[in-house]
């Protein structure tokens, strides 16, 4: 077997077999197989796609080629959450101590900012000292003593994921449906959870551009998810504009904090979070949807997610009184009266993204304060001359022409989109 004949038989949309998924994923870890071979081979998949079984040897695959962690010892059910990403999305901060809050385990474990979306990890880290590595015995003790612990990925675990992913993000081969989900799955499988709850994004700031793919995804992951008896619930979502109103790091720890507060608003998120959570909690506590999303609202508006969040914050190090804030403002005014008819989130993303708020290389550092926050969603009435979004900038160009280029306006009234598109399982 060799890896030239393999990338051949998939250009020629041939099926690989089990063998030769293994042999891939083998000389992949081992580096034995060149960074422009393993590109190709990845090119030819994403171009040919992949039957579900060899999406499932690939996930396998994965899942076997570094560290399976055993949770069993926390002794109680551990629901994840994870999500395909988006612009704006703090949903993890606001759903793990909610959850957590109401005696639900969540061990959890994040990534930093890729492309244009944004990680959990870099947003935690704008709070000042907050650590986000820790040992896998300390890791189980802090969940076994407050049921929520959010760390950075794992050295060893699905990492083949690791290499596969880091070129995928550089040789255009991340839109790929069969990568995704063996991607994902490998990690989540990897990573001990029971029950795993995704939030599968979709539209202009997701990876996933329409429902019909966002669909095919889910239904994919749920497939993978029973191979291996874990219950796999997807949450399509709404990523056309960006999620609240927050984009980038410290500016997405406040809005998450202010809803932990009991605050309500932005719309679009407050029902994202309930929505993600009492999936979580029902199948946490064996409980039915409706129990399950009773208890998250009164979590939400009594303070005790808020307080379960202080504790986790504190727990890691964390100075809460201390979130990274020491950006310049620009307020930017609206040249037209309308209707918000479009808010493209992806290249708000990228506006951001060049403010500081994201990385262009592995090696960049970023600035946890700057980004993008809105003052009106789509379907909201902006008068000319009133406030549209206030930009937080440092030493970058502020690109504001850009940033309003993000923005349709109508004459005519614009619906509210939903953010809940549909619940698969
Ligand atoms: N998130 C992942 O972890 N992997 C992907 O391929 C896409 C989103």
């Amino acid at each position: 077997m060799n890896i030239i004949n393999i990338i051949d038989k998939k250009r020629k949309k041939i099926e690989l077999t089990k063998e030769e998924i293994d042999f891939f994923i083998d000389g992949v870890i081992k580096n034995e197989i060149k960074d422009y071979q393993i590109s190709s081979l990845l090119m030819a998949i994403t171009i040919n796609g992949m039957s579900d079984d060899e999406t499932l040897y690939l996930t396998d695959a994965m899942l076997k080629s570094g560290d399976i962690l055993d949770l069993s010892s926390i002794g109680k059910v551990i629901v994840d959450k994870h999500s395909t990403g988006g612009v704006g999305d703090k949903t993890t901060l606001i759903v793990a101590p909610l959850v957590a809050s109401l005696g639900v385990a969540v061990a959890k474990m994040s990534g930093r900012g890729l492309g244009h979306t944004g990680g959990t990890i870099d947003k935690l880290e704008s709070i000042k000292n907050f650590n986000v590595t820790m040992s896998l015995k300390k890791f189980i003790k802090q969940v076994q003593k407050m049921d929520l612990a959010l760390v950075s990925q794992m050295a060893n675990l699905a990492y083949a994921d690791k290499i596969l992913y880091s070129i995928r993000d550089v040789t255009g081969t991340v839109e790929s449906i069969p990568l995704i989900a063996s991607s994902i799955m490998s990690k989540k499988l990897a990573s001990g959870a029971d029950k795993i709850v995704i939030d599968v994004t979709v539209g202009s700031g997701a990876l996933m551009k329409d429902v019909e793919t966002a669909k095919e995804l889910a239904n994919l992951m749920i497939k993978i998810g029973k191979k291996y008896n874990k219950e796999v619930v997807c949450v399509l979502s709404n990523m056309d504009q960006p999620l609240g109103y927050a984009i980038g790091n410290s500016l997405e720890v406040k809005e998450a904090i202010e809803m932990l507060k009991g605050n309500k608003e932005p719309k679009d998120l407050y029902d994202l979070v309930i929505k993600v959570s009492s999936i979580m909690v029902s199948l946490g506590k064996n409980i039915n949807l409706n129990e399950a999303k009773a208890l998250v609202k009164e979590n939400l508006e009594n303070g005790k997610a808020y307080e379960k969040f202080k504790e986790f914050v504190k727990e890691q190090k964390g100075v809460i009184t201390k979130i990274k804030d020491d950006a310049k403002v620009f307020s930017l005014k609206s040249n037209e009266t309308g209707f918000i008819s479009k808010i493209d989130a992806y290249r708000l993303a990228e506006c951001a993204r060049s403010l500081g708020a994201g990385r262009y290389s592995k090696e960049d550092s970023i600035d946890y304060e700057v980004g993008i926050v809105l003052n009106k969603k789509k379907g909201d009435f902006v008068l000319k001359d009133e406030e549209l979004v206030r930009i937080y900038y440092k030493n970058k160009d502020l690109k504001i022409n850009d940033v309003l280029s993000c923005f349709e306006i109508s004459e005519h009234a614009v619906n509210y989109d939903d953010v809940i598109i549909e619940v698969i399982k």
